[in-house]
């Protein structure tokens, strides 16, 4: 939508050809809060890795403001005082406990609602605070992870890599996009995310931190996934091509594991 809206404004710029073409969308800047948390989030994928499983971590951040009153809105921004909380931090669960459900975003999700429920959170975190939340994770979430995000109705995700066979935030899917006429029109969208009118979907970022996120799991892939069937454990160290495509991107299996 910005390129085409970018191309018509250089179009309407009249005479000038030499100029005619619009320049290209610029890259996303991040500031030291984001690269801060994404380390973070690549600290657990690093711990993951070191765990035999499959090297993915996500941070949670409640974005709450400061000014006295306790108003302001999530992402109201206007100079506001913001207080940044990390209420959970995670990564992949699925080897250890044989359950592929377990990625990092719902294992994180799930310590959330334990922790809301048992209130040992402080302040008191009820669901509608997920709304103030900022999730940072390294690899785009999976579409079960991202229809997840959206019903839990998460502020905010950043995130690494782009996850070009599972993506639910942009590279499949598109599960974030807030629900409309116009998504209700997409037979295939509403199949896997039934639509939700009260879902407001949520702002993604990617990019941050993207060649870090890759490097943990070209590492993981390198040296095999000795938990993957025997018919996937194909990758070994000495068949290692820096050319090769990447890990994230083989032909999709109809029993391929989600990441
Ligand atoms: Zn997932």
């Amino acid at each position: 939508m910005a390129s085409s809206s970018a191309a018509a404004a250089g179009g309407d710029g009249g005479s000038d050809s030499k100029h005619s073409s619009p320049p290209p969308p610029p890259s996303p800047v991040f500031g030291e809060r984001e690269l801060k948390y994404m380390d973070l989030a690549l600290a657990q994928a690093q711990l993951a890795l070191e765990n035999d499983e499959v090297p993915v971590g996500c941070i949670f951040v409640w974005r709450r403001p400061n000014n006295s009153a306790g108003n302001g809105s999530y992402g109201s921004g206007g100079g506001a005082e913001w207080t940044d909380q990390i209420i959970a931090s995670a990564y992949n669960q699925t080897n250890i406990s044989r359950n592929g459900s377990k990625h990092c975003e719902l294992v994180a999700i799930d310590s959330i609602t334990a922790a809301a429920a048992n209130g040992s959170l402080s302040p008191p975190f009820d669901e509608s605070n997920f709304r103030d939340c900022e999730l940072f994770v390294t690899v785009e979430p999976c579409i079960m992870c991202a229809a997840a995000l959206r019903i839990i109705g998460i502020g905010k995700v950043y995130f690494g890599a782009a996850n070009d066979k599972f993506g639910g935030c942009g590279s499949v899917y598109s599960l974030h996009t807030p629900y409309t006429a116009a998504s209700a029109a997409d037979a295939s969208a509403a199949a896997v995310s039934p639509p939700i009118e009260s879902c407001l979907g949520y702002e993604c970022v990617p990019g941050l931190r993207a060649t870090a996120a890759i490097d943990i799991l070209k590492q993981f892939y390198l040296r095999g996934n000795d938990k993957a069937p025997e018919a996937k454990r194909k990758r070994k160290p000495s068949a290692y091509n820096p050319n090769a495509p990447l890990p994230l991107k083989p032909q999709r299996q109809p029993n391929d594991q989600l990441i």
